[in-house]
């Protein structure tokens, strides 16, 4: 899409300066201690409401490869360990079946914000035609039960189980699993995919506790009140009812729509309006894809995708949508500057004024959707595009043309309280029978506290301990002092955000190389050497950062509510050339067969 506003017509100062006083408005002192764990008395929150838990004796044997996590990271990298011959892989996880995100999160309307294409991963391997180009959430959860039967992972699997404990057996090459069922089982080699949004978490909004309504939180839909279900029958149960939703990101983007069309009254409690940008879904031509799924396509599409996006170069653009449209603003943007204007300056403010024109277009989609002047007003966004995650939908704005909507603003605030009876507002109190809470996920919180379990390595020492002063990896996988250890995430890797899946695959396939090596040649342990560990973080250390949820950006988890995170941020980055070169970078590594900078050894027993 061409740039519609005119950047010469912006009066960039006095943006900036609105970005300021908003982001001032938002700044608060507790940063993520704002919000409640749920624990203790406020554990139901976390309660399964999709699988009954069955009973069953602990587990005691040994495997070969336990992974923690049944999403995406768990499912790509088992599939990758049993096609090489790997076949006794147990994934743990605490949901009832695979899936991962898409396990919890079944709200009305949820749906990927990736092109289904290349955000399922395996659909060449499993034969999936992808029904839509943004694919909704039954159908992901479908798929990634398909991969499960597919790779026959479901046998081993343990399901509605948490680890709790892991222990390097030196002697033995081994990992002790101990987890919440009583099971105390061995793996030669451990992989951890627990996911960066996976411990739901509450605004801590006073009196929180005396609400006598229903509530419950996106991520534990409760289609027995509201009626309806997950693939979009209408919620028949909330006719005569006032629902309240507190949050505005992602979630309630894709959710509002669905709770307008169904609740006698609804009233959207926001605090930062998100970015919503067009969607433009569309249902997949079966002839088209016939065209296109020639051997080898995803890859070639995955590889398309992350050219477009980061730090690669492709000629062409298949995926067309949002995220690759922000990219090549940017790029365009960049490449429109004289040879002697390419100053790391100059290219950030052409990158900036790129992001201007996109964010004016955005406000100016609202005033063009909603009919209600002071609610458009009070629904745009005033921060750069990429201080929060960007939202594409073509129903949510609408939404706010229902007659029984209606936004309640609360200027950067926050919901001031909860009653008994409802949520007050500036004073105002709003009668609620539900509050729905769409206040998303822990993530600038210690990643063993999320993971619930703090790997003890060689030695004895934890994973926290040795990511004191924050994460260190070589390719975001391997840590030293933690052998057999395989973790599989983006960060210190590809860092690629607008797909997340495209990480996990490549470092499934890594696993599954070196695993297969160890296996192959008879080698009990592998790890990460000091040096190599340490080089990698300087490398990434010489790098530009990110230019995710920069400090001066409006709080959010992007950028740890807006607080200093110290040294550590600053670790929390991708390869310095980008994504497509990472992806090129460990596929060469693989390939090698020379495994640089790991250590490879046979036990003397
Ligand atoms: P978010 O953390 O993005 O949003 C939480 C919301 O709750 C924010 O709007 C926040 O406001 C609001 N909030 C928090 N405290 C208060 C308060 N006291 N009063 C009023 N509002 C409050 O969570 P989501 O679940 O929406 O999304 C989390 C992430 O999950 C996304 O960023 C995305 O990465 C992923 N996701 C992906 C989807 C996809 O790919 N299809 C769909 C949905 C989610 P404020 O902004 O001011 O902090």
């Amino acid at each position: 899409m061409a740039p519609t506003t005119n950047i010469a017509a912006i009066d960039k100062r006095a943006l900036k300066e609105k970005y300021r006083r908003e982001r001032a408005k938002r700044l608060r002192p507790d940063g993520n201690d704002q919000y409640i764990r749920l624990a203790g008395q406020l554990a139901h929150y976390l309660d399964d409401p999709y699988t009954p838990r069955t009973e069953r004796p602990p587990v005691t044997d040994h495997v070969t490869v336990a992974f923690i996590g049944g999403g995406f990271a768990g499912l790509v990298t088992g599939a990758r360990l049993t096609e090489g011959g790997i076949d006794d892989v147990r994934i743990v996880d605490k949901a009832g079946d695979f899936g991962g995100t898409w396990y919890w999160n079944r709200y009305p309307g949820a749906q990927c914000d990736t092109a289904s294409f290349v955000y399922m991963p395996l659909l060449e391997e499993t034969g999936h035609m992808p029904s839509e180009k943004y694919a909704h959430g039954p159908e992901i959860l479908e798929h990634c039960r398909r991969i499960g039967k597919h790779y026959d992972l479901y046998d081993r699997a343990l399901f509605h189980t948490e680890v709790t404990d892991l222990e390097w057996d030196d002697a033995g090459s081994r990992w002790i699993v101990s987890t919440n069922r009583g099971d105390k089982f061995t793996a030669q080699f451990v992989a951890m995919g627990t996911g960066p949004l996976h411990v739901p978490k509450l605004p801590g909004i006073p009196g929180f506790e005396s609400f006598r309504g229903h509530s419950f939180h996106t991520s534990r839909w409760d289609y027995e009140y509201t009626g309806g279900d997950p693939s979009g029958a209408p919620m028949d149960r909330l006719a005569d009812r006032r629902v309240g939703i507190i949050g505005t990101g992602a979630t309630a983007v894709q959710c509002v729509p669905h709770l307008a069309r169904a609740c006698g009254e609804l009233y959207v409690f926001q605090r930062t309006p998100s970015s919503v940008d067009v969607r433009a879904n569309a249902p997949t031509d079966a002839e088209w894809f016939a065209e296109i799924a020639t051997p080898g396509w995803q890859q070639r599409w995955l590889d398309n995708f992350t050219a477009n996006q980061g730090g690669g170069f492709a000629e062409e653009d298949l995926v067309q949508d949002g995220w690759t449209d922000i990219a090549r603003r940017i790029r365009s943007r960049i490449m429109a500057l004289a040879p002697e204007e390419m100053t790391p300056e100059r290219m950030m403010d052409a990158f900036e004024d790129s992001d201007f024109e996109k964010m004016q277009e955005i406000r100016a989609r609202v005033d063009a959707v909603v009919d209600d002047g002071d609610t458009a007003q009070r629904l745009k966004a005033w921060y750069r595009q990429l201080c929060k995650r960007p939202c594409f939908h073509d129903e949510y704005l609408h939404a706010y043309n229902e007659p029984g909507t209606r936004l309640v603003d609360t200027d950067g605030k926050g919901v001031e309280r909860i009653t008994s009876t409802g949520v007050i507002v500036a004073g105002s109190e709003y009668e609620l029978d539900c509050i729905i809470y769409a206040s998303g996920f822990e993530v600038g919180t210690d990643y063993t506290r999320r993971a619930g379990y703090d790997a003890a390595g060689r030695n004895g020492r934890r994973l926290s301990e040795h990511w004191a002063d924050g994460m260190r990896t070589l390719h975001g996988i391997h840590v030293h002092g933690f052998p057999n250890v395989f973790i599989v995430q983006p960060t210190q890797g590809a860092n690629l955000i607008s797909n997340v899946p495209h990480n996990l695959t490549e470092s499934g396939r890594t696993i599954a190389t070196i695993v297969h090596h160890a296996v192959d040649g008879g080698y009990d342990q592998v790890e990460v050497t000091n040096e190599a560990e340490d080089e990698w973080v300087e490398l990434l250390l010489s790098g530009p950062g990110t230019l995710i949820g920069s400090p001066d950006c409006t709080p959010g988890y992007y950028n740890n509510e807006g607080q200093d995170r110290g040294p550590a941020a600053r670790l929390f980055v991708g390869y310095p050339q980008g994504a497509a070169a990472f992806f090129q970078y460990l596929d060469d590594w693989r390939t090698s067969g020379d495994f640089a900078g790991l250590m490879f050894r046979r036990s003397t027993r």
